[in-house]
């Protein structure tokens, strides 16, 4: 996104990727108002509204289905700035991204792995793995949460902490699901002593849904992570165990149903750390990650 406003601005930028090629991780993001109005911007917005479903209000259930709460932010948000809340899918946000960054001319460079960052009188110089090198007047560090832009050069001080709670999570097809659907066209969430399960629509057509349950989940380390992902089974018996308690017949069915469940342990970053130097800047989950 940053690459496509700063053309606009007449400033050019390459972007690295350590990934040999796109990722197709991830579920489906709720972007709201604020986010819309920068993906309008680049060029992105009219293309999700078409694709994704629009869900403006959040509902709340009990563990037996009983309607305990209802957030209408989405419709204010829509009111007020003309911009509600979109269900994402995040591989169609990205594959829009880089077509939009192939219509612009911006390059992007698959599997460099950064090594070491100096910062020069007037710029920045990076080298990575494969030997390339690049100078520029600033590096902004977009990679993620284990940022290496962080941890080479900003602030190496600073670890992504675990958060306890990793989210389980999948997307399927509605049109074999036979229980009753308990939700309107809104992002709904069931909150229970064990956790929280939450579903959504995520296109305008309502033949996709996505699900997700967030819960506490013992801290492993990176190996450990691989093995528990890869566990398919594992993953499918643990969250039917923790969702037991729930009543609503769906909540299980989707569960069943899932073509794949995913895993992902939440971490975030501790707040106080540095997130700039004089030619170097981090931005997104590098800097801040999501607050828990
Ligand atoms: C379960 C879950 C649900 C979420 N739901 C929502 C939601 O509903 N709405 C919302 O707004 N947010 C949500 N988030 C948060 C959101 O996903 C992140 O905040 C967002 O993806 C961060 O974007 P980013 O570009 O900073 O980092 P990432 O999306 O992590 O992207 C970093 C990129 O940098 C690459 N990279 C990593 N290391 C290097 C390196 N050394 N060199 C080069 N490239 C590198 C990665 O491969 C990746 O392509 C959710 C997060 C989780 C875990």
């Amino acid at each position: 996104m940053l690459a496509l406003l700063l053309k606009q601005l007449h400033i050019s930028s390459v972007l690295y990727e350590i990934r040999n090629a796109p990722g197709n991780l991830g579920g489906a993001l709720n972007i709201t108002s604020n986010g819309l109005v920068v993906l309008d911007k680049i060029g992105v917005y009219e293309h999700l509204k078409q694709h994704c479903a629009e869900t403006l209000d959040a509902e709340i259930f009990n563990k037996d289905g009983k309607r305990i709460g209802v957030s209408t932010y989405g419709r204010y948000l829509k009111k007020k700035y003309g911009y509600g809340t979109l269900r994402v899918m995040r591989t169609i946000l990205q594959t829009k991204l880089l077509e939009r960054l192939k219509e612009e001319g911006i390059e992007v460079k698959y599997g460099m792995k950064l090594t070491e960052i100096e910062e020069l009188e007037d710029g920045v110089k990076v080298s990575f793995l494969d030997g390339t090198q690049d100078e520029g007047d600033m590096l902004v560090g977009a990679d993620g949460i284990h940022s290496a832009v962080r941890q080479l050069h900003v602030d190496p001080s600073i670890q992504p902490e675990y958060s306890g709670l990793s989210t389980l999570y999948a997307i399927l097809p509605t049109k074999d699901l036979v229980s009753p659907i308990y939700f309107a066209d809104s992002f709904n969430m069931i909150t229970f002593t064990r956790g929280a399960f939450g579903m959504v629509y995520v296109n305008p057509e309502h033949s996709a849904a996505y699900w997700y349950n967030s819960h506490e989940i013992p801290s492993r380390d990176r190996d450990g992570w691989i093995a528990h992902g890869e566990d398919a089974n594992a993953i499918k018996q643990e969250i039917i165990e923790r969702v037991s308690s729930i009543t609503v017949p769906l909540v299980k069915e989707v569960i069943e149903k899932a073509p794949e469940i995913r895993f992902f342990p939440i971490y975030s970053i501790p707040l106080d750390g540095k997130w700039y130097t004089q030619k170097a800047i981090l931005i997104g989950d590098a800097a801040h990650g999501i607050p828990i």
